[in-house]
């Protein structure tokens, strides 16, 4: 199967092409389908299998046919347990949006709020963050989720296992309820599956 079965764009398929993806991986074929749907979508993925692509593409999709929002307005939030992953997942948003025109940043703790306050004043079409830093910027109303459209948590045991779950639900909390909710984790446990309670009934699951 080729990616150009998938029905991505033009300025996504050329993104792919220009790194050498010539077919998805079995995570991205079984997800991006599902996402695409505009379905929720739990789905056990270990790091290494393409899933950041299997979410980041058919967001990117989504984002392809109407146009950006301003103003401390968030459309995708990432949820990522370690500033490394958001850094990582927010460089493959990067690359892979490099002919939109869409705006992305990655948040996380250990440097100062100013800069990250400043750049969200504009909004952001796709924020990728961890959770304790997001709560702060939160606190300090530096930024909105009224125009949220899609949640991603991904590696969700690993969020769980370092203690992230309390702010997980506050942030959620914040959030509209109609949106799309993505979760991906290496392993499946009970405290992971809490996670997606407020994820809506018509959730597909899927294994890779
Ligand atoms: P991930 O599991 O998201 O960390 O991705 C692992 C690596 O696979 C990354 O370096 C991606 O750039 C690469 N990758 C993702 N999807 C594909 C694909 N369909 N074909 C080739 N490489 C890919």
């Amino acid at each position: 199967m080729l990616f150009s079965k998938l029905g991505l764009c033009s300025p996504i398929a050329q993104a792919i092409k220009e790194l050498g993806y010539t077919t998805p991986t079995p995570i991205q074929k079984q997800a991006i389908p599902v996402i695409m749907s505009g379905k929720d979508l739990i789905a056990t993925a270990q790091t290494g299998t393409g899933k950041t692509a299997a979410f980041v593409l058919p967001i990117l999709e989504r984002f392809s046919k109407v146009q950006t929002l301003r103003g401390k307005r968030v459309r995708a939030l990432i949820l990522t347990p370690t500033r490394e992953l958001s850094v990582q997942v927010e460089a493959n948003v990067a690359l892979y949006s490099k002919h939109m025109n869409l705006t992305s940043m990655a948040i996380y703790g250990g440097v100062d709020t100013e800069t990250q306050k400043q750049r969200l004043i504009e909004g952001v079409d796709i924020l990728v963050a961890t959770p304790g830093r997001l709560l702060d910027l939160i606190h300090q109303r530096a930024l909105h989720f009224d125009k949220l459209e899609v949640l991603v948590l991904d590696e969700a045991d690993r969020m769980v296992d370092m203690g992230f779950v309390g702010d997980i639900n506050k942030i959620i909390d914040r959030l509209p309820e109609a949106r799309q909710n993505l979760l991906f984790s290496a392993t499946m446990t009970d405290d992971v599956r809490a996670l997606s309670y407020g994820f809506s009934d018509d959730k597909a699951s899927d294994q890779a």
